[in-house]
């Protein structure tokens, strides 16, 4: 018989214990069309050190939910209707804008996929890091200079002392999403939130840009919030997954479990997507169908349209979040089949 976890991957720990409690966070667009449900009643914690991936497709809900952790969501059109999001215990939707804003700017920080727009291309990379050192510790222009540079050899780039003047347009892709991730650590956050961080780049730098967090997070403690539609990319380095559909997680467990054995059909077929070496021959198979419109959710389980696993009930019942074991969860009626088909 199963058992109802009351939230997604809730173990028995506080919320104030963990460094980040997202808690039934709830995001809608009010829009012309009408209301778009981006984020459905979403549920997860990081600890300290600790790597969870947020895997979904477009649309999914995953950066919608990252950037309502870090405040930056368009409002209107967008609104937090629902939810707690704490950290170290602290709602910090509750929080006044100026403490809201400490937290956000010093403890969460976050880095995006595209680095060249989000890179000033006005100004020199070493002026665009030194800034957080001039506005929040008050450095000299030269003492500012020193920690972009010192910021620069942390995220290893060659030559730091002589490039610290260059433009943004002067460094590769790959150098360039060093720069956000340097930027991104000039305060000593406790959490970084990474969008896609390697979708713009080649495989090789892609694996070098994941080593560096990687590196970076055993330095320095932090957690890492890794959102991602690319199975591939998390393998190696996630601690957790949480796998998002229609702006609901669908299934969340520990990466070895979820690669093992996927107890939702839906990362059934995410993994049936991906090559995998240890699986020669066969065939890659697509998930058939589409993503659902956010504005008019189909009834029951979203996913059903598209389900291979789908009964009756299923276009009729939401699937709660069953637990499938102490750290796992799946929101499936029929989550024991989905696994005994493996
Ligand atoms: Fe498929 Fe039903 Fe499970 Fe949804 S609840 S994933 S439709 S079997």
């Amino acid at each position: 018989m199963s058992t109802l976890l009351p939230q997604a991957d809730r173990a028995d720990v506080p919320p104030a214990a963990h460094l980040l409690a997202v808690e039934d966070l709830t995001v809608e667009f009010r829009t012309r069309r009408g209301v778009v449900h981006a984020v459905n009643g979403v549920d997860f914690h990081l600890d300290e050190r600790e790597t969870l991936a947020i895997l979904g497709e477009s649309g999914s809900g995953k950066s919608v939910t990252a950037q309502a952790i870090m405040g930056i969501l368009d409002t209107p059109p967008g609104f937090i209707t629902r939810g707690a999001i704490r950290y170290r215990g602290t709602d910090v939707l509750t929080l006044r804008e100026e403490d809201r804003r400490k937290v956000r700017g010093q403890k969460i920080a976050m880095i995006f996929q595209d680095a060249l727009s989000a890179l000033n291309p006005v100004f020199s990379v070493g002026w665009q890091l030194g800034e957080m050192a001039r506005v929040h510790r008050g450095a000299s222009r030269s003492e500012a200079k020193r920690a972009a540079i010192e910021l620069m050899e942390r995220v290893r780039i060659p030559n730091a002392a002589q490039r610290v003047g260059a433009y943004p347009h002067e460094f590769s892709g790959g150098m360039r999403q060093r720069i956000m991730i340097a930027m991104a650590l000039a305060l000593n956050p406790d959490i970084l939130i990474a969008d896609e961080p390697t979708t713009a780049l080649d495989v090789t730098v892609q694996a070098q840009i994941m080593q560096l967090l990687a590196g970076l997070q055993d330095e320095t403690g932090m957690g890492l919030i890794l959102i991602t539609h690319d199975l591939g990319v998390v393998a190696d380095v996630a601690d957790r997954i949480a796998v998002m559909y229609a702006g609901k997680i669908v299934e969340n467990a520990r990466v070895h479990d979820i690669y093992a054995r996927p107890a939702h059909p839906y990362s059934e077929g995410l993994l049936a997507s991906i090559p995998r070496v240890d699986q020669r021959g066969g065939k890659l198979e697509a998930i058939r169908g589409a993503p659902p419109s956010l504005i008019d959710l189909p009834p029951g389980c979203s996913f059903h349209p598209r389900c291979d696993y789908r009964r009756d009930n299923c276009t009729r019942d939401v699937p709660p979040l069953y637990e499938v074991s102490a750290d796992r969860g799946s929101a499936c009626h029929y989550w024991q089949e989905v696994l005994g088909a493996q």
